[in-house]
């Protein structure tokens, strides 16, 4: 695995790092690839989960860098297998791991706490 620098995965990148090739949040085969490629994936039988172990926000959730901003790995993970969010709902951890990105661990639900959280594009 490519380890790659994290620390300034939610902030602007610095001048002069070099362009990562682009990832298009539409492609869900590359986002796919990108976060598996990123994650540990734990067989059914040690818990199921899918642990992004690159760049995670204090509150503990998975972040990356796609189309200039910055995402949750877990709702991108989510519409990349093909779920849909709908506006005014947040994507709940069924595991209580929040760098966990399995589908199957997560649930869309309604925001309990409006405004509490974090106005990340979607
Ligand atoms: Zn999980």
């Amino acid at each position: 695995m490519t380890k790659i620098a994290s620390a300034n995965l939610h902030t602007e990148i610095p001048e002069g790092t070099p362009m990562r090739k682009s990832l298009s949040l539409a492609d869900h085969e590359a986002v796919l690839s990108y976060l598996r490629a990123r994650s540990v994936l734990w067989p059914d039988a040690e818990g199921g989960c899918w642990e992004w172990v690159q760049y995670c926000e204090r509150d503990g959730y998975g972040r990356f860098t796609a189309e200039g901003k910055p995402r949750y790995v877990h709702r991108e993970g989510l519409k990349a297998s093909g779920g849909f969010i709908p506006d005014g709902m947040t994507v709940d951890h069924l595991c209580r791991n929040r760098a966990c990105w399995n589908p199957s661990h997560l649930d869309v639900v309604s925001r309990e706490e409006p405004g509490t959280r974090i106005g990340l594009a979607s």
